[in-house]
């Protein structure tokens, strides 16, 4: 909680110092305009006061003077204007930097507390249900259950590690892909086979044309297709419908996961992409996670040179969409 705070107030204390300092940069600049202004105008009337009023030149001589401070005025304003434009140019862009900085070192401190979490919670329960398992003589049909809830939580360990590692992999550019023609449709019929058997509980329905081929990565296929069923599950409801879509309309290869939870809001469309970057605030969310499945996905995505896109499911939910050009 303490650290929340902090950086919460380091958030704002940032913001704070950073709009004094340009709006004290800012007065100054006029400031400074008004004194040159002021000062343009004292040499003009010492310049007035050394005229004679006998002069025959006089109303020349006077012309060309305030032609003189017109445009040195003229010349203030512009150079002003330009210094401020390029002043708020500058401005604008490191206050950006600092809160993406700022933002994103916070997400890494979740991110880590996240793993941390999510990595000692299926440990601690497969620990706890082979410690029941051996101590206790338990009938089959219970048995049978706690192996499966092991099961699964192994497998959420292990989903969580290859995130992780590829992740590494990829930003460090230590990726080797293993390009080739792969069956799509065997690939997402196959996980859906398995999700089905892993959540028994749940409603799935999957459009899957036959032989859909591309060039391609297996590997990294199926952890997109994982990542993003894993998510319809989590962001809905257990009663609610997860639809799986694959189809091929000319060169284009389309594949779909739909659910009808609790959708992801416009503002975020594009952010949850970012490495680390989950929806709402850190303290008032309850879904377990680590803000890196989407943006695997979305790297899978471009190392395929595809394009995965997020919308508005009807009545409500969220479509996550894969295109792919053969
Ligand atoms: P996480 O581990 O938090 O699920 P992801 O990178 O997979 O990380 O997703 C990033 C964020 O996008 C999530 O925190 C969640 O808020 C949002 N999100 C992802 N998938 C869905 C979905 N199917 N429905 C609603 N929100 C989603």
């Amino acid at each position: 909680m303490i650290s929340r705070l902090q950086k919460i107030s380091k958030l704002q204390f940032v913001r704070l110092f950073y709009w004094l300092f340009l709006a004290y940069m800012v007065v100054a600049l006029l400031w400074w305009y008004v004194a040159l202004v002021k000062q343009n105008d004292q040499i003009a009337n010492i310049k007035f006061g050394t005229f004679q009023s006998n002069d025959p030149a006089i109303s020349k001589k006077i012309a060309e003077i305030q032609d003189f401070q017109l445009r040195k005025s003229k010349q203030y304003i512009g150079e002003g204007l330009t210094i401020l434009f390029l002043f708020l140019l500058g401005a604008i862009y490191v206050y950006r930097s600092l809160l993406k900085q700022i933002r994103y070192s916070n997400q890494q401190q979740n991110f880590m507390m996240a793993v941390t979490h999510e990595l000692k919670t299926p440990i601690a329960i497969t620990q706890l249900n082979l410690e029941t398992l051996i101590k206790r003589n338990l009938d089959i049909d219970q048995q049978k259950k706690m192996l499966e809830v092991s099961l699964l939580e192994t497998q959420r360990l292990d989903n969580l590690c290859n995130n992780i590692l590829l992740a590494s992999q990829l930003d460090m550019g230590e990726y080797k892909a293993n390009t080739q023609e792969v069956d799509l449709s065997v690939i997402v019929e196959n996980t859906v086979k398995n999700f089905k058997n892993r959540f028994a509980d749940r409603n799935f329905q999957a459009y899957v044309e036959p032989a859909i081929h591309l060039k391609g990565e297996s590997v990294l296929l199926q952890l997109l297709l994982n990542n993003l069923i894993d998510n319809a599950l989590k962001y809905s409801n257990v009663g609610s419908l997860v639809t799986i879509h694959l189809h091929q309309e000319n060169q284009r290869i389309q594949m779909q996961v739909m659910d009808e939870g609790v959708g992801v809001p416009m503002s975020d469309k594009d952010k949850i992409f970012e490495k680390f970057y989950r929806v709402g605030a850190e303290y008032t969310r309850t879904t377990k996670g680590t803000g890196l499945g989407l943006y695997l996905c979305n790297r899978i995505a471009k190392f395929h040179h595809g394009v995965l896109e997020v919308s508005a499911n009807d009545p409500k939910g969220s479509i996550f969409t894969f295109t792919y050009f053969s």
